[in-house]
């Protein structure tokens, strides 16, 4: 009899378990259901390296879905981990290095993104002779990579100077010009400083590239780094602020100056292997050119009274970091219409999309049903016919069929199209093809080879002892 009652009890205790665990699977398929229907809104994919997962090798542990300091890059469906907001996705690689079975490898780029990353030589050199490519623009994106590149390209320059016996000071001709003042072309900057090169660094923003346009207190995940003019740099998580005033007292101490607002134009090699950077406001004479502009491009902007406010964006980073907020999004493309779907979903957003057509044209199918959804559903209100003539700190004025309206607004997102920077790329003759740094011999690839190896040891999984090969995104799981 108590041999009867003791199994009984200890079936109910596993049944409240069994059931507890489904609960909390149900819940998890819930919310990776609705993440995923969200990520449905942007078309965008990973612009970078991010992870491919295995589906036959996922085990449906669900430890890389936790890790991500991005949030919802990666869900669980249907048992298997899957990628839900690739867009999301920076290449962190922390779900790669806690998967316990080694399903996750990170991949640089889908093949059709492939051919859009310049082709660089191990020492991030181009195709043209002595200008070189650092930083995001390259295909790797995260801040350490921007560093340890910006700063190992200087080396490479200051080694080739010394191998020629050191080169003569030309009058009117720099060492070296950065363009970009990110991560990548502040290390760059930084460590010409140390070398006493003769540079100058242009930047059509402002100093601190994509990184200073992060939402606001946006934590930034990071690894040590051999920062120039300041050593290890040990820090893994801070706030954009913080980093942000790391560098600018790192670069005062320097005594750094970058131009800023100054955009560059065009870049030219002369016969007498001398570059001219071309920017709006002058022309730069140089032996050597590092292009570090990150892959954002150049967003065309409006040129209208309040354009320089704070508020006024011309790429939506994290829409979920806006709640209750009055909203203009203007534009009629894809992107105009994504973020707005995107910022109309979150909780208590009013989103006003102005166009200055009186329809849409050249938009996704997809997305054309998606915005008739929204506009149903009161998710977002498109003004066609108007056009914002002046942005103020509370409102905006709108030119709706020739009158004018002051709205109520708290931020507005400009999608007026620009330029790529593979296109000013491609204008200056820098050739391109697909390369994968996570296979080759490069830092990048040591580093991560040696992180999983790491994990995979801890783990004791000889499984993950490899990065497996290149695969298509998209075929996560
Ligand atoms: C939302 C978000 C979150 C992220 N979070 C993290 C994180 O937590 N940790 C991490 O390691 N990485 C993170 N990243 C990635 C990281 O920000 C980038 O990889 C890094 O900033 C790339 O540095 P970069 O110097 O190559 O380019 P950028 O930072 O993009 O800088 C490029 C600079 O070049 C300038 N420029 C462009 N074109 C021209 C031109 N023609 N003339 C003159 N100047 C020009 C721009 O104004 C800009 O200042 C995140 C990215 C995003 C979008």
């Amino acid at each position: 009899m108590d041999n009867t009652i003791a199994f009984a009890i200890a079936v109910a205790i596993i049944l409240l378990f069994m059931l507890n665990y489904l609960r909390k699977q149900k819940k998890m398929e819930a919310r990776a259901r609705e993440a995923a229907e969200k990520g449905k809104l942007f078309s965008e994919g990973p612009k970078s390296q991010h992870p491919h997962i295995d589906a036959n090798y996922c085990i449906g542990c669900a430890a890389c879905t936790m890790v991500c300091p991005e949030g919802d890059v990666l869900a669980m469906l249907g048992g298997k981990a899957v990628i839900v907001n690739g867009y999301k996705c920076i290449g962190h690689s922390l779900c790669a290095e806690v998967c316990p079975v080694g399903a996750i490898t990170m991949v640089l780029a889908s093949p059709s993104m492939g051919a859009d990353i310049p082709y660089l030589t191990p020492e991030y050199e181009t195709s043209i002779k002595n200008m070189f490519i650092v930083g995001e623009l390259g295909g790797l994106a995260l801040i350490k990579n921007a560093v340890n590149q910006g700063r190992d390209c200087i080396d490479t320059i200051v080694r080739r100077r010394a191998s020629l016996g050191g080169a003569r000071p030309v009058p009117g001709v720099y060492d070296v010009v950065i363009v970009g003042a990110g991560p990548a072309g502040i290390s760059a900057s930084l460590r010409a400083i140390e070398n006493k090169l003769n540079y100058v660094t242009l930047d059509e923003g402002e100093i601190g590239g994509t990184v200073a346009k992060y939402p606001r207190q946006k934590l930034v995940m990071t690894s040590p780094v051999e920062f120039p003019m300041h050593g290890k740099f040990k820090k893994t998580e801070l706030s954009k602020e913080d980093l942000i005033a790391f560098w600018k007292k790192v670069c005062e101490r320097a005594d750094f100056k970058v131009r800023q607002g100054e955009k560059v134009e065009d870049v030219k090699k002369g016969q007498d292997g001398i570059f001219t950077v071309s920017t709006l406001k002058g022309q730069y004479r140089a032996r050597n050119v590092v292009l570090a502009i990150g892959k954002s491009g150049s967003p065309r902007k409006l040129g209208i009274k309040g354009e320089d406010l704070a508020k006024v964006m011309y790429r939506l980073i994290e829409a979920d970091h806006y709640v209750n907020k009055k909203i203009l999004v203007v534009g009629g493309g894809d992107s105009a219409i994504e973020a707005a779907m995107g910022l109309g979903h979150q909780v208590g957003n009013q989103v006003v999309l102005s166009y200055r057509k009186e329809a849409f044209s050249r938009i996704k199918e997809r997305n054309a049903q998606r915005i008739e959804e929204a506009i149903r559903k009161g998710k977002v209100k498109v003004v066609f016919n108007s056009n914002p003539v002046e942005f103020r700190k509370d409102s905006v004025v709108l030119d709706v069929n020739g009158k004018l309206h002051e709205i109520p607004n708290d931020f507005v997102w400009i999608f007026a199209g620009g330029e790529p920077p593979t296109a000013f790329l491609k204008k200056i003759g820098v050739g391109f093809g697909a390369q994968d740094l996570t296979t080759t011999g490069s830092r990048e690839a040591k580093e991560a080879r040696e992180a999983k190896q790491a994990v995979a040891q801890l783990l004791g999984n000889p499984a993950s002892n490899q990065i497996r090969p290149r695969m298509p995104s998209g075929s996560g799981g």
